[in-house]
């Protein structure tokens, strides 16, 4: 590899990291020269070893600059950088003057790179003298760092990727690693082919594609996680199987066995068979890694699930050695950079603490600042609140979506709308967010942007930054750094570049190990240009004794006294209880092939096909009681407000408990918000919301009439309900009204703004349904499908009609004889429709997802599907069996 990260070939190529999830996968991009790039797993990354999932695999296309906002706007009218900044510089040292540093606040993101995140944290309480700089990262793992911290002293993440493949058993907790993380889950899959003792546990009140290839799914009562590990405590202790020597490195062992004795397993709603064959697994077998993730971290007591979970492995001895010990995966793709650097309210910088004088001095002493925070600053919720109620007056949200991803969405866009003084620096000006801003900063976005992430294992990667950031739009460190040189700290955020950045980083963190805490690349320290741009992936930390590794194998903790702490903790219901008018519980998720706000997924066409639309799973039972019917539309109601969802009937999901995704936002549905029905209840020490147990009712919607559109150009009707993605060529558009218009011609006309298209028209009054293809110089624009009913037609094959020139044949709604419709599709990487799957499993009898393979390609690329692959698999022969 030559200096730059770049490897050679015609054109050049260059190893870069996935942006996604905390993964952490390392890419190949190629650029082609006219702004775009193809795209390949990197084979010589740890963290994926070349493959990637169905998201890494489409980010060539997601480059687009359509969309984007490429000049600093102030008030929505254009500026010149210099004036924006001087603007943005002049109002936050005002607020600050007249009202303190308590009064201005930073919201960032875990899509930052490590050497932003590290501007923002030092200016923020080195230099403007505040706590008040949070990052989305909050909703995501926050209670798994303040777990971290109850038991081990710092936020360490003791094992390694490799250890999930080593283990014989691996037990996934809150976490849908099949969707969320999938090439880690791949990696498993992969392994457990190869080592026939290898079993796979799926907790999750909800069955998901990662349950779906377990040995065993242990569907518990929503949050009822505590109980659970609080049962394997008690087991533990009762069957003798603790690890004397290990607990000699251990305190707090007394009063965490009481307090799980008192709990009671019962809550779990397991049967006692079921919670036998759980504890039989866990303590009959030596390698067991257990991994963690959103369905533990988000919720009002995720600090203590965390400890529940880590408590088993601290009494077991199960930690630090390969194969073994509690795992927490994050989200974000530098979610762990910003818990590193500073990135939360809580703590300081390179996991030293706030509330420490001595670190606070030696962090000053470093910056040389003219003061630093003394008291930590508002946790994410609290932010808003204080946004709300007028204690933050100049707000800075960098790189994220808030009035969408926050819970109490539309409380959150109102606080945003009616601050004083607000900044987004983003890729968009046009997200739910951006469009509430005083000042937009137009910032570069991946494949644009230079630095490092570090992933779920603690490695530390660079992105790297093939592609010229385009017309105006800047680094957002650069951006914070013309800020804070303007707020009159010239020298001090003088930096040249992201290694520059990257180098004070990294001596900071030598204080870090001086103090003997966990977090120490100061071995980087002197890091020239060169070297920094040809780094390879390395784990942390980095010394000049030691490099990467996994952490207490030697019972070595940093806590005071050096051992670890078992947490006495007993299982707490939801904050919110449900009730007659609320009697269900709303669980929030993501679906495999959207990333977060989607302001880049919905981008690809490909990802968009997967899942088109926000959705709500229900139970059967729970369905039938309100006379519910399948691919209706649903009102999704909380105190808060309600959504419009469709609803998917299925027992995937437990009676009482209901699931929708997290992505959709104002841009891409008309109410598909979850998070506006979310109540922003949070952990009372991590501060994370509860995003997995909101009460809600859902009633029908009942429209006059469904319909589906597909369209040539974007539209956003103005309909009781609609919901769109990105189709090649053009868009596919799900819709709902309440009222039956008079003239369908004349309402698809005005719907696509083609008055003067030629329409060809079929119509069934007595039906009530209505079909209308639009045409323009001899060729499909557009056509609009309507009914009583949810419209049945081949979506995937409407899609491929624009453009064509036969409107009459379009209005069939399905593909010819010589076509066959391949249905709704499973393998986005080749376009595998569900159709052409189960047809190749019947016709040639195909036994696995291998074979499925063989026969139509589908999950042989980044594997994604597989999960899907099998279920579909199962469901057939279950289908057989039962005739
Ligand atoms: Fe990206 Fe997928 Fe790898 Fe996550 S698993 S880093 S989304 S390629």
């Amino acid at each position: 590899m030559a200096m730059d990260g770049s490897i050679g070939g015609t054109p050049p190529s260059f190893r870069t990291t996935c942006p996604y999830c905390g993964v952490g996968c390392g890419v190949v991009v190629t650029p082609d020269g006219a702004g775009g790039m193809q795209v390949q797993g990197d084979p010589d990354h740890p963290a994926n070893y070349g493959r990637l999932c169905s998201k890494g695999s489409a980010l060539g296309e997601t480059l687009s600059l359509f969309g984007r906002s490429l000049t600093p706007e102030i008030g929505g009218v254009r500026a010149s950088w210099d004036e924006a900044t001087t603007l943005v510089a002049q109002r936050f040292a005002d607020t600050i003057a007249e009202h303190g540093p308590d009064s201005v606040a930073f919201y960032v993101s875990g899509q930052l790179l490590t050497e932003d995140y590290y501007i923002a944290n030092k200016l923020m309480k080195g230099y403007i003298g505040s706590g008040n700089i949070d990052t989305n990262s909050r909703l995501c793992m926050a209670s798994s760092v303040a777990g971290h911290k109850r038991a081990f002293g710092t936020d360490t993440v003791p094992g390694q990727y490799e250890d999930l493949e080593d283990c014989d058993l691996l037990v996934l907790v809150g976490s849908n690693l099949a969707w969320c993380h999938p090439v880690l889950y791949q990696r498993v899959l992969a392994a457990r082919a190869k080592n026939p003792n290898f079993r796979l546990i799926n907790i999750d009140p909800r069955r998901t594609a990662s349950s779906d290839m377990a040995d065993l799914h242990l569907s518990i009562a929503p949050g009822s996680d505590v109980a659970l590990f609080n049962g394997l405590l008690t087991e533990i202790v009762k069957r003798d199987a603790l690890d004397a020597d290990y607990l000699q490195h251990v305190n707090g062992f007394d009063d965490a066995i009481t307090a799980a004795a008192q709990d009671d397993p019962a809550k779990t709603a397991l049967t006692p068979d079921q919670l036998t064959a759980f504890y039989d697994m866990w303590i009959g077998t030596e390698k067991v890694v257990t991994v963690y993730s959103q369905g533990v971290n988000q919720s009002t007591s995720g600090v203590d699930k965390v400890n529940s979970i880590i408590n088993c492995h601290l009494a077991t001895g199960r930690m630090g050695r390969p194969g073994l010990g509690p795992f927490s995966v994050t989200g974000q793709p530098n979610a762990m950079g910003g818990r590193e650097v500073g990135g939360l309210a809580n703590m300081l910088a390179c996991h030293l603490d706030i509330e420490n004088p001595a670190h606070r001095e030696a962090v000053q002493e470093f910056w040389d600042s003219p003061t630093m925070c003394d008291h930590q600053g508002l946790k994410a919720i609290d932010m808003f609140k204080a946004v709300a109620d007028g204690r933050i007056k100049a707000l800075w949200i960098m790189c994220t979506n808030p009035a969408v991803s926050l819970p109490e969405a539309d409380a959150v866009a109102d606080a945003i709308a009616n601050c004083p003084f607000t900044v987004v620096s983003d890729m968009f000006a046009d997200t739910d967010t951006a469009k509430l801003a005083d000042v937009f900063l137009p910032a570069t976005g991946w494949g644009e942007k230079d630095g490092t992430v570090t992933n779920s294992e603690r490695r530390i990667s660079r992105q790297r930054g093939v592609l010229p950031p385009p017309g105006g739009a800047k680094h957002d460190w650069d951006i914070m750094c013309l800020v804070a040189q303007k707020m009159g700290w010239e020298k001090d955020f003088d930096f040249a570049s992201p290694a520059a950045v990257f180098r004070e980083y990294a001596q900071l963190s030598a204080i870090s190990g001086a103090f003997g805490r966990d977090f120490d690349i100061s071995a980087m320290s002197y890091i020239s240009d060169a070297g920094y741009d040809a780094l390879e992936p390395v784990t942390w930390p980095v010394t000049e004794d030691r490099v990467g590794g996994r952490f207490f194998e030697d019972g070595h903790f940093f806590t005071p006294d050096h051992k670890a702490k078992m947490i006495a903790v007993m299982s707490k219901a939801p904050k919110t209880p449900v009730s007659a008018q609320y009697p269900l519980r709303l669980n929030t998720g993501r679906v495999r092939d959207h990333w977060h706000t989607m302001t880049r997924t919905a981008m690809s066409a490909r990802l968009s096909q997967h899942i088109a639309e926000p959705f709500l799973e229900m139970h059967p039972k729970d369905a039938q009681l309100r006379g519910l019917t399948p691919a209706s539309l649903v009102r999704v109601k909380s105190g808060l407000g309600e959504c419009i969802l469709r609803l998917v009937i299925t027992d995937r999901v437990g009676e009482g408990s209901v699931f929708a995704p997290m992505h959709w936002t104002g841009q891409y549905a008309s109410a598909g918000r979850v998070d506006v029905i979310v109540e922003a209840n949070t952990d009372p020490i991590s501060g994370q919301p509860e995003s997995k147990a909101s009460p809600v009712e859902v009633l029908d919607l009942s429209p006059a009439w469904y319909g589906f559109a597909v369209s040539a150009e974007d539209i956003t009707p103005e309909t009781a309900y609609w919901a769109k993605a990105r189709a090649n060529g053009g868009w596919r558009v799900e819709l709902a009204g309440l009222s039956l218009p008079s003239d369908w011609e004349a309402y698809a006309k005005a719907l696509f703004g083609v008055s003067d298209a030629d329409a060809i028209t079929v119509s069934d009054p007595a039906r009530g349904i209505a079909r209308v293809a639009l045409m323009k110089e001899g060729r499909v624009i557009a056509a609009l499908f309507t009914g009583p009913e949810p419209v049945i037609a081949s979506r995937n094959h409407l899609v491929t009609t624009i453009g064509t020139e036969n409107g009459g044949a379009v209005l069939a709604a399905r593909p010819g004889e010589d076509q066959p419709d391949q249905g709704a599709i499973i393998c986005a990487c080749f376009d595998v429709g569900v159709n052409v799957i189960i047809d190749a499993i019947e016709s040639k009898g195909l036994a696995d997802v291998e074979a499925i393979g063989d026969a139509c390609k589908a999950g042989t690329n980044c594997g994604s599907c597989r999960p899907e692959l099998r279920t579909i698999l199962d469901s057939l022969r279950q289908q057989e069996a039962a005739q």
